[in-house]
Protein backbone atom coordinates (compact mmCIF):
# COMPACT_ATOMS: atom_id res chain seq x y z
CA UNK A 1 0.00 0.00 0.00
CA UNK A 2 1.15 3.44 -1.26
CA UNK A 3 0.56 6.29 0.68
CA UNK A 4 1.23 10.20 -0.50
CA UNK A 5 2.45 12.77 2.48
CA UNK A 6 1.66 16.31 0.93
CA UNK A 7 3.21 18.52 4.57
CA UNK A 8 5.27 21.56 4.61
CA UNK A 9 6.18 21.74 8.56
CA UNK A 10 9.66 19.54 8.49
CA UNK A 11 8.51 17.56 12.06
CA UNK A 12 5.15 16.79 11.18
CA UNK A 13 5.99 15.30 7.91
CA UNK A 14 9.27 13.07 9.05
CA UNK A 15 7.04 11.87 11.99
CA UNK A 16 4.28 11.09 9.66
CA UNK A 17 6.82 9.27 6.95
CA UNK A 18 8.43 7.67 9.82
CA UNK A 19 5.41 6.24 11.42
CA UNK A 20 3.48 4.67 8.12
CA UNK A 21 6.70 3.35 7.19
CA UNK A 22 6.81 1.33 10.41
CA UNK A 23 3.66 0.55 10.35
CA UNK A 24 3.97 -0.94 6.90
CA UNK A 25 3.66 1.30 3.80
CA UNK A 26 5.16 2.91 1.02
CA UNK A 27 5.83 6.58 1.64
CA UNK A 28 6.55 9.02 -0.58
CA UNK A 29 6.66 13.13 0.91
CA UNK A 30 6.70 16.18 -0.69
CA UNK A 31 6.68 19.40 1.28
CA UNK A 32 5.06 21.84 -1.52
CA UNK A 33 1.55 21.60 -3.08
CA UNK A 34 2.79 21.84 -6.68
CA UNK A 35 5.31 18.65 -6.02
CA UNK A 36 2.09 17.39 -3.96
CA UNK A 37 -0.06 17.60 -7.12
CA UNK A 38 2.55 16.63 -9.68
CA UNK A 39 3.14 13.04 -7.88
CA UNK A 40 -0.79 12.52 -6.60
CA UNK A 41 -1.66 12.62 -10.58
CA UNK A 42 1.34 11.09 -12.22
CA UNK A 43 1.96 7.95 -9.22
CA UNK A 44 -0.72 5.51 -8.24
CA UNK A 45 -1.73 5.94 -4.58
CA UNK A 46 -3.60 4.10 -2.39
CA UNK A 47 -4.39 7.28 0.04
CA UNK A 48 -2.87 11.01 0.29
CA UNK A 49 -2.46 12.43 3.35
CA UNK A 50 -2.52 16.55 2.94
CA UNK A 51 -1.85 19.43 5.02
CA UNK A 52 -4.13 22.73 4.00
CA UNK A 53 -1.71 25.43 4.75
CA UNK A 54 1.07 24.68 1.77
CA UNK A 55 3.34 26.74 -0.37
CA UNK A 56 3.26 26.99 -3.89
CA UNK A 57 -0.43 25.08 -4.53
CA UNK A 58 -2.69 24.77 -1.25
CA UNK A 59 -4.35 21.92 0.14
CA UNK A 60 -7.83 23.06 -1.43
CA UNK A 61 -6.24 22.88 -5.08
CA UNK A 62 -4.32 20.04 -5.10
CA UNK A 63 -7.46 18.18 -3.50
CA UNK A 64 -9.38 19.78 -6.63
CA UNK A 65 -6.44 18.83 -8.74
CA UNK A 66 -6.67 15.08 -8.06
CA UNK A 67 -10.53 15.02 -8.49
CA UNK A 68 -11.27 16.99 -11.53
CA UNK A 69 -8.41 14.42 -13.03
CA UNK A 70 -11.30 11.15 -11.82
CA UNK A 71 -8.62 10.55 -9.45
CA UNK A 72 -10.43 8.64 -6.75
CA UNK A 73 -8.04 7.39 -3.66
CA UNK A 74 -9.12 8.27 -0.14
CA UNK A 75 -7.67 12.16 0.73
CA UNK A 76 -7.37 12.76 4.53
CA UNK A 77 -6.72 16.26 4.73
CA UNK A 78 -5.06 18.06 7.72
CA UNK A 79 -6.17 21.39 9.33
CA UNK A 80 -4.66 23.58 11.82
CA UNK A 81 -7.95 25.48 12.14
CA UNK A 82 -10.71 24.20 14.22
CA UNK A 83 -13.47 25.41 11.89
CA UNK A 84 -16.86 23.84 10.69
CA UNK A 85 -15.88 26.23 7.26
CA UNK A 86 -12.83 23.97 6.89
CA UNK A 87 -13.84 20.75 7.57
CA UNK A 88 -16.76 21.63 5.13
CA UNK A 89 -15.13 22.51 2.41
CA UNK A 90 -12.61 20.10 2.48
CA UNK A 91 -15.26 17.57 2.24
CA UNK A 92 -16.83 19.03 -0.45
CA UNK A 93 -14.25 19.28 -2.54
CA UNK A 94 -13.91 15.12 -2.23
CA UNK A 95 -11.78 14.52 0.52
CA UNK A 96 -12.48 11.87 2.77
CA UNK A 97 -12.24 12.19 6.29
CA UNK A 98 -9.74 15.13 7.98
CA UNK A 99 -7.97 15.74 11.46
CA UNK A 100 -6.99 18.68 13.54
CA UNK A 101 -3.39 19.62 14.39
CA UNK A 102 -2.25 18.66 16.58
CA UNK A 103 -3.46 15.00 16.29
CA UNK A 104 -1.92 12.08 17.52
CA UNK A 105 -0.36 9.35 15.50
CA UNK A 106 -3.02 6.55 16.70
CA UNK A 107 -5.53 8.65 15.28
CA UNK A 108 -4.22 9.14 11.75
CA UNK A 109 -3.10 5.92 11.46
CA UNK A 110 -6.52 4.04 12.24
CA UNK A 111 -8.61 6.82 9.99
CA UNK A 112 -5.84 5.71 7.07
CA UNK A 113 -6.53 1.82 8.09
CA UNK A 114 -10.16 2.64 8.10
CA UNK A 115 -10.04 4.33 4.93
CA UNK A 116 -7.87 1.88 2.60
CA UNK A 117 -10.48 -0.87 4.24
CA UNK A 118 -13.55 0.81 2.43
CA UNK A 119 -11.15 0.80 -0.26
CA UNK A 120 -13.15 0.97 -3.72
CA UNK A 121 -16.52 1.23 -2.54
CA UNK A 122 -16.67 4.94 -2.84
CA UNK A 123 -20.02 6.84 -2.82
CA UNK A 124 -21.01 7.08 -6.39
CA UNK A 125 -21.06 10.08 -8.09
CA UNK A 126 -24.84 10.72 -8.68
CA UNK A 127 -27.42 10.89 -5.79
CA UNK A 128 -31.07 9.82 -6.22
CA UNK A 129 -34.32 10.58 -4.62
CA UNK A 130 -37.41 9.25 -7.17
CA UNK A 131 -36.93 10.66 -10.63
CA UNK A 132 -34.59 13.40 -9.13
CA UNK A 133 -31.00 13.10 -10.25
CA UNK A 134 -27.87 14.83 -8.89
CA UNK A 135 -24.30 14.19 -10.53
CA UNK A 136 -21.81 15.73 -8.17
CA UNK A 137 -18.83 16.34 -10.37
CA UNK A 138 -20.81 17.92 -13.25
CA UNK A 139 -23.28 19.85 -10.97
CA UNK A 140 -26.20 19.11 -12.93
CA UNK A 141 -29.66 18.58 -11.39
CA UNK A 142 -31.90 17.00 -13.47
CA UNK A 143 -35.91 15.70 -12.48
CA UNK A 144 -37.52 13.57 -15.02
CA UNK A 145 -34.51 13.85 -17.61
CA UNK A 146 -35.47 18.07 -17.48
CA UNK A 147 -32.23 20.03 -16.53
CA UNK A 148 -33.14 22.33 -13.56
CA UNK A 149 -31.18 25.07 -12.45
CA UNK A 150 -29.64 25.50 -9.29
CA UNK A 151 -27.25 28.30 -7.26
CA UNK A 152 -24.44 27.01 -5.65
CA UNK A 153 -26.57 27.57 -2.22
CA UNK A 154 -29.66 25.59 -3.98
CA UNK A 155 -26.94 23.07 -4.68
CA UNK A 156 -25.62 22.77 -1.77
CA UNK A 157 -28.32 22.39 -0.04
CA UNK A 158 -29.96 19.59 -1.90
CA UNK A 159 -26.87 17.67 -1.60
CA UNK A 160 -26.72 17.97 2.03
CA UNK A 161 -30.49 16.92 1.65
CA UNK A 162 -29.85 14.03 -0.70
CA UNK A 163 -26.88 12.93 1.11
CA UNK A 164 -29.30 12.32 4.45
CA UNK A 165 -32.27 11.30 2.46
CA UNK A 166 -35.31 10.28 5.40
CA UNK A 167 -33.50 12.07 8.32
CA UNK A 168 -34.58 15.15 9.73
CA UNK A 169 -32.28 17.72 9.16
CA UNK A 170 -32.62 20.99 12.35
CA UNK A 171 -32.63 24.27 10.78
CA UNK A 172 -29.46 24.68 12.91
CA UNK A 173 -27.78 22.13 11.30
CA UNK A 174 -28.58 23.20 7.84
CA UNK A 175 -27.47 26.89 8.59
CA UNK A 176 -23.95 25.07 10.07
CA UNK A 177 -23.21 23.26 7.21
CA UNK A 178 -24.48 25.15 4.18
CA UNK A 179 -24.38 28.78 5.48
CA UNK A 180 -21.75 28.25 7.94
CA UNK A 181 -23.58 30.10 10.24
CA UNK A 182 -24.90 29.95 14.11
CA UNK A 183 -28.22 29.21 14.37
CA UNK A 184 -28.77 32.47 16.32
CA UNK A 185 -28.11 34.01 12.97
CA UNK A 186 -31.29 34.71 10.76
CA UNK A 187 -32.85 31.33 9.63
CA UNK A 188 -35.35 33.22 7.93
CA UNK A 189 -32.49 32.70 5.15
CA UNK A 190 -33.11 28.86 5.59
CA UNK A 191 -37.01 28.46 5.71
CA UNK A 192 -36.08 31.44 2.01
CA UNK A 193 -33.98 28.87 0.33
CA UNK A 194 -35.58 25.66 0.66
CA UNK A 195 -38.62 27.79 -0.69
CA UNK A 196 -36.91 28.41 -3.10
CA UNK A 197 -35.40 25.26 -3.83
CA UNK A 198 -38.95 23.31 -3.73
CA UNK A 199 -40.07 25.62 -6.00
CA UNK A 200 -37.57 24.40 -8.54
CA UNK A 201 -37.29 20.38 -7.77
CA UNK A 202 -41.24 19.67 -6.18
CA UNK A 203 -43.55 22.52 -8.00
CA UNK A 204 -43.96 21.10 -11.25
CA UNK A 205 -43.12 17.30 -10.37
CA UNK A 206 -44.78 14.79 -8.35
CA UNK A 207 -44.08 13.02 -6.24
CA UNK A 208 -43.09 16.12 -3.71
CA UNK A 209 -39.67 14.93 -2.25
CA UNK A 210 -39.10 18.00 0.62
CA UNK A 211 -41.01 17.85 3.19
CA UNK A 212 -41.63 20.45 6.21
CA UNK A 213 -41.46 19.10 9.44
CA UNK A 214 -42.91 21.54 12.16
CA UNK A 215 -41.18 22.12 14.88
CA UNK A 216 -38.06 20.12 13.61
CA UNK A 217 -37.17 21.02 10.15
CA UNK A 218 -36.49 19.46 6.99
CA UNK A 219 -36.31 16.31 5.57
CA UNK A 220 -36.33 14.86 1.91
CA UNK A 221 -37.76 11.34 1.22
CA UNK A 222 -39.53 9.57 -1.32
CA UNK A 223 -43.13 9.03 0.17
CA UNK A 224 -44.79 6.15 -0.10
CA UNK A 225 -47.36 5.10 -2.65
CA UNK A 226 -50.46 5.42 -0.75
CA1 LIG B 1 1.35 23.57 6.53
Amino acid sequence: MKILIVEDEVKTGDYLRQGLTEAGFVVDLVRDGMDGMHLALAELYDLVVLDVMLPNLDGWQVLQAIRRAGKDMPVIFLTARDQVGDRVKGLELGADDYLIKPFSFSELLARVRTLLRRGKTKEPDTLTAADLEMQLLKRRVSRSGKRIELTAKEFALLELLLRRQGEVLPRSLIASLVWDMNFDSDTNVIDVAVRRLRAKIDDDFTPKLIRTVRGMGYVLEVPEPE
